[in-house]
C-alpha cells in the first residue's frame, strides 16, 4: 500500500476527496475532514457503535431535542444554526424507513389466514348478493372486486401495504399546506418554514408510532398509550415555534385535526379502491 495515498491511519497532505492541499483538519474547499481515514470493518463498527452509545452524539442530541424542545430545534434550523443537528429531511427518511421496516416484521398473513377458507366462500357469496344503489356498472365493479378480495385477501393486503408507503409521503405536502392556511394570520412564517416544521413534527409522530408498534409486540395494547404523546408535543411545538397563544394554538389544532381526518379519509378511500382494483386484477 502506498503511504502517500493516506491509507492506514496516516495524515495526508492533500484532501482525498478533491485533491486540494490541506491546511488544518478540514479541507477548506470541500469540507471533508482530513485523515486519518481508517479502512477497516472494526472502524465501521466503531463508528456505528459510537453513534448509538455516545449520549452526546449529533444523532441522540437531535432526537432528544426533537422530543423535548421541538420548537427550539425547528427555530435553530430555519435561522441557520444547523451544525449541531441532523438535517430534518434526512431524519425524516430514516424514521420512515424504520417505520416500514418495523411494520414489515408484523406479518399481515397471520391476520388474513385467520379467516377460515369456507367462511371466505360464504362471505364472497353474500357480497354478490349485495343490493347497491347507483349505477349498475359501479355495482358490478363492487361485486366483482370485493368478492375476489374476500376469496384471495393476501394480494389486496400486499398492494395496500405497498401503496400506503407511497401515500405516507403525501402527508408532508398536505400538512405543510394546512399549516400555511392556518397561519395565514399572523403570516410571519414562510412556506419553507412551515415545511421544516412539518418535517420535524411528522418525524416525531412517525417515530413514536414506530416505537409503539414495536413495543406492542412485547407489551400488548399498553404500548398504544404512547400515542397520547404526539398531540401534546404538537401543542408545544406550535406554541413555541409560531408564538401563538394558548387558545390560538388549541383552535388551530382542532381545525388541523378536522382537516387531517378529512384528508386521511380521502386517502384511505383512494387506497381501498386502488388496492381492490390492483389486488384483484387477475380475478376480474
Ligand atoms: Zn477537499
Amino acid at each position: 500500500m502506498a503511504a502517500s495515498s493516506g491509507s492506514g491511519g496516516q495524515w495526508e497532505t492533500q484532501c482525498l476527496n478533491c485533491g486540494t492541499a490541506l491546511q488544518g483538519h478540514y479541507c477548506y474547499r470541500c469540507g471533508q475532514r482530513a485523515g486519518p481515514h481508517e479502512r477497516s470493518i472494526k472502524a465501521l463498527c466503531g463508528d456505528f457503535f459510537e453513534m448509538l452509545t455516545h449520549a452526546d452524539s449529533k444523532f441522540w442530541r437531535t432526537i432528544r431535542r426533537l422530543a423535548l424542545s421541538p420548537a427550539a430545534l425547528t427555530r435553530d434550523y430555519v435561522e441557520g444554526r444547523r451544525m449541531s443537528e441532523i438535517p430534518p429531511v434526512r431524519m425524516f427518511f430514516v424514521v420512515i424507513i424504520m417505520m416500514f421496516a418495523v411494520q414489515s416484521f408484523i406479518p399481515s398473513r397471520q391476520v388474513v389466514t385467520a379467516i377460515k377458507v369456507d367462511d371466505r366462500a360464504q362471505t364472497a357469496g353474500q357480497v354478490e348478493g349485495w343490493q347497491l344503489a347507483g349505477h349498475p356498472r359501479i355495482t358490478a365493479w363492487v361485486h366483482r372486486h370485493v368478492s375476489a378480495a374476500v376469496r384471495n385477501p393476501q394480494e389486496v393486503v400486499a398492494v395496500m401495504r405497498e401503496w400506503s408507503e407511497r401515500f405516507v409521503l403525501l402527508l408532508l405536502p398536505l400538512s405543510s399546506g394546512m399549516l400555511w392556511l392556518l397561519f395565514l394570520w399572523p403570516g410571519h412564517r414562510t412556506l419553507y418554514e412551515h415545511v421544516i416544521f412539518t418535517v420535524h413534527s411528522l418525524t416525531f409522530t412517525f417515530a413514536v408510532f414506530t416505537v409503539a408498534v414495536a413495543l406492542s409486540q412485547a407489551l400488548g395494547d399498553m404500548a398504544w398509550w404512547l400515542l397520547w404523546w404526539p398531540p401534546f408535543h404538537l401543542y408545544r411545538h406550535m406554541r413555541g415555534f409560531y408564538g401563538s397563544s394558548r387558545l390560538g394554538t388549541l383552535v388551530r389544532m382542532a381545525v388541523l385535526l378536522g382537516m387531517s381526518l378529512l384528508a386521511v379519509g380521502i386517502l384511505l378511500s383512494a387506497l381501498s379502491l386502488l388496492s381492490l382494483q390492483l389486488g384483484t386484477q387477475e380475478a376480474g
